[in-house]
Order: structure tokens, then C-alpha cells, then sequence
């Protein structure tokens, strides 16, 4: 029995970086999300060929079209059962057409012109089984996007390893940009425990890493939430200044690190979340 091989399809920085798992067992590989851009999906797909075993699943971590966009490329060669959490599976549906409406005037023909959706629901602590290669998929619900989750995989006995989507990125500044910060600190919290003895955390962008991938991402988050709460002065948007000083300091924070962009792209997002907490708590 050999064991399974986790390759990864690592998109170029237009793609945001993200990272397809191709996780070859003995008979076939599965593959975990997709890439964004048609670029990167084709070459993704050309890398799925190279391996010469067939394609048996994908599944998708999360509802981000980064995560799901590439499933319609990879499922032209060969239709396979497309799995996701329930509620992964939902907001992908509720919400491709308006992401390829927000996006496609300024990717053009790199957005894929369709959207392939889960065919497959899985409840949460639900297990799929390919061959030797098992997965059990766990709900997380709203944290980094509308809907999260994370997969877990153990094969022939090996120790577990998980694919945790964007619940932490590994060496990139994160997208904050759905607004769920709270839930997000939340789900790390829970996860640190949950993933305490998984020896290997595969991120959605970044390199493989330990459970300590979560610590990091913890602290970023309550690092960011910080900055903005002082900087928007309980408003629920920053000014452009503001936006400055908060993307000088995250960028000292995390020296070097890619994808710069997102930290003012989800500043006013996590603004109005503060200040929605803080009008809830003030009864106004
Ligand atoms: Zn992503």
C-alpha cells in the first residue's frame, strides 16, 4: 500500500495564489477546489491529465469563487460527484451569478463563462470514501466567506491531515471582505482544539503548515479589528487616510506578504461589523 500524494496547483498572483489539492490515491485522484481564473483552471486540468489516473471527486472548502469557479473546467473531461457542506453547496448557488457580474468586467474571458455547482450535499461529520482515501467534510458556517468548511482525510491509517480552505491563510494578507470577523475568531478558536492532533493543515493560499497556522491567523484578525475599530471611530466606514494608515501598519505586521490589496478591500466590511456590535450592544 502506498501512500496517498498531495500535489498542488498553485495559481499565479492575478489567481490570488490559491491552491488546488490533487490528492492521488492508488486508483484515482480527488481533487480539493479549483482555482479562479481560466488560466489557471486549464492548467490545472493539464496537471489532473499528467497524472494519468482518472479523476474520482472534488470537493469545495468554501463559498469562494477562487475555491469553486475552476469545478465546470475539470468536470468537461470527466463528470464526477462534486461535493460540498450543505451549507458550502447553498451559498455557492446563491451567489456565482453575482460574483461573475461583479467580476467579469474586469477579468474578461479569464472568468469561466458558467458555474458547475455541488452535486453532491454532504451534512456535517458526513464521510466520503474513495478507495483507500477517506474525507470527512465539517461545517464551520460563516467566518472567512459566507459559508465555510473544512475537510478532514486519513487514508490506509495514516495520520489525518485536513484541507482547511481560507479559515487561515498561510503568508498572505487575508480577504475580509464578507464581514464575519467575529464568527471567524470564533471558528479559529474551536478549530484550534478540533485540529489539535491533525498533523498537516493544507490552506487555501500558502504553504502546508501546523496547527499553529490558526494562531497566526487569530492574531492577525484581532490585530485588524483593532486598528479599525480605532480608526473608524465606531463608524461604520474608514476614510481613504484611515484605509492608508490601517495597510501601512498590517503590511509591518506581516512583512513581504502578498496580496496587499485585500487589507483596505475588506476595511469598510469589518468596520460596519464593529459598528453594528456596537449599536446592538448600546440598544440604540
Ligand atoms: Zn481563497
Amino acid at each position: 500500500m502506498t501512500r496517498p500524494v498531495v500535489h498542488t496547483y498553485r495559481a499565479a498572483e492575478s489567481g490570488l495564489y490559491v491552491n488546488s489539492y490533487l490528492i492521488e490515491g492508488e486508483s484515482g485522484v480527488v481533487v480539493v477546489d479549483t482555482s479562479l481564473l481560466v488560466s489557471d483552471i486549464e492548467a490545472l486540468r493539464a496537471r489532473l491529465r499528467a497524472l494519468k489516473k482518472p479523476l474520482l471527486a472534488i470537493l469545495v472548502t468554501h463559498a469562494h469563487p477562487d475555491h469553486f469557479n475552476g469545478v465546470h473546467g475539470l468536470v468537461q473531461d470527466k463528470e464526477v460527484p462534486v461535493y460540498a457542506s450543505a451549507g458550502v453547496g447553498r451559498v455557492i448557488e446563491e451567489i456565482a451569478d453575482a460574483k461573475r457580474a461583479q467580476w467579469s468586467p474586469v477579468y474578461g474571458a479569464e472568468w469561466p463563462a458558467e458555474t458547475y455547482y455541488p452535486n453532491s450535499l454532504l451534512a456535517d461529520g458526513a464521510k466520503v470514501q474513495f478507495d483507500e482515501l477517506s474525507f470527512t467534510v465539517h461545517e464551520v458556517g460563516p467566518a472567512e466567506s459566507h459559508a465555510d468548511s473544512y475537510l478532514v482525510m486519513t487514508a490506509n491509517g495514516s495520520a489525518a491531515i485536513a484541507f482547511t480552505g481560507d479559515l487561515a491563510f498561510h503568508g498572505t494578507h487575508p480577504y475580509t471582505a464578507d464581514g464575519h470577523s467575529s464568527a471567524w475568531l470564533a471558528a479559529l478558536d474551536a478549530l484550534g482544539g478540533e485540529l489539535a492532533d491533525t498533523g498537516t493543515l493544507y490552506p487555501g493560499h500558502g504553504d502546508p503548515a501546523g496547527p499553529g497556522l490558526l494562531d497566526d491567523q487569530r492574531r492577525y484578525l484581532l490585530y485588524y479589528r483593532e486598528l479599525i475599530r480605532r480608526l473608524s471611530g465606531g463608524e461604520a466606514q474608514l476614510s481613504e487616510a484611515a484605509k492608508s494608515e490601517l495597510s501601512t501598519a498590517l503590511q509591518a505586521f506581516l512583512p513581504d506578504a502578498p496580496l496587499t490589496w485585500m487589507i483596505e478591500l475588506g476595511a469598510d466590511a469589518v468596520a460596519a461589523e464593529l459598528a453594528a456590535v456596537r449599536a446592538a450592544s448600546s440598544g440604540s
